[in-house]
């Protein structure tokens, strides 16, 4: 058996969301919006929640958001992440109004706090977005 730490499991895209995953080798935060309502759609779908819209484009964001629910963890969810505690999942309201979850690492951020996507690279090039404060 290894010793070494084992890696954060890699995201499986499905059809749907290959473009998103596919976005984050370059460090893009992409996220479909609705060609009908121009909602944005988070996560990535076939048919738009709001208003049942099945053209959905795909667009790139600021990355910038704010904290708008925070849940710390001292104790890691999964082996992979025992040498991040303590980190946070948290809610983020992004710029451009979609919610959507995700992490932060180190000290806990607070509710309201302004934040920036950051990116954990994956082995495969791929990139895990998380964020940090700002
Ligand atoms: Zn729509």
């Amino acid at each position: 058996m290894s010793e070494d730490v084992p890696a954060i499991p890699l995201p499986e895209p499905s059809a749907v969301s290959a473009p998103y995953w596919e976005a984050t080798r370059s460090k893009r935060l992409a996220m479909q919006r609705c060609v009908n309502c121009s909602r944005l759609v988070w996560y990535p779908r076939l048919v738009c929640p709001h208003c049942g819209g099945d053209e959905l484009a795909w667009e790139t964001l600021s990355g910038r958001g704010v904290v708008y629910a925070v849940s710390a963890h001292h104790r890691p969810a999964l082996p992979a992440l025992a040498d991040k505690v303590p980190y946070s999942v948290v809610l983020i309201d992004l710029t451009e109004g979609a919610r959507i979850m995700s992490n932060v690492f180190g000290v806990p951020p607070q509710v309201g706090d302004e934040v920036d996507v950051a990116w954990v690279p994956l082995p495969d090039g791929r990139n895990l977005p998380t964020f940090e404060c700002r």
